[in-house]
C-alpha cells in the first residue's frame, strides 16, 4: 500500500512546475491587449504572455523596450 504512495506525490510535485509555467502578466506588453496564455516567452522573472505570434515576436527583439505588467496574484 505504500508503494502507491511515492508516484502520487511525484504526480503532485509535476502539477506544481505546470503552475510556475504561468505568465507572469495578464497584458499584452507591446499593446496592451488581452494575453493569450499559449503566446509565452521565457523570461528572467517568468514567462511572459502575449496576444498573438507578432508581439511574441517583437518582444523577443528587444525585450527591454517594453514594461511587464505583473498580474497580482489572489490568495
Ligand atoms: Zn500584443
Amino acid at each position: 500500500m505504500k508503494a502507491l504512495l511515492a508516484p502520487l506525490l511525484l504526480s503532485l510535485a509535476m502539477t506544481a512546475t505546470v503552475f510556475a509555467a504561468w505568465p507572469i502578466n495578464d497584458e499584452c506588453p507591446v499593446d496592451q491587449k488581452h494575453a493569450r496564455p499559449i503566446y509565452r516567452v521565457k523570461t528572467a522573472d517568468g514567462f511572459v504572455a502575449f496576444c498573438c505570434t507578432e508581439c511574441m515576436q517583437k518582444f523577443s527583439k528587444s525585450p527591454g523596450s517594453y514594461k511587464v505588467t505583473k498580474k497580482e496574484v489572489v490568495k
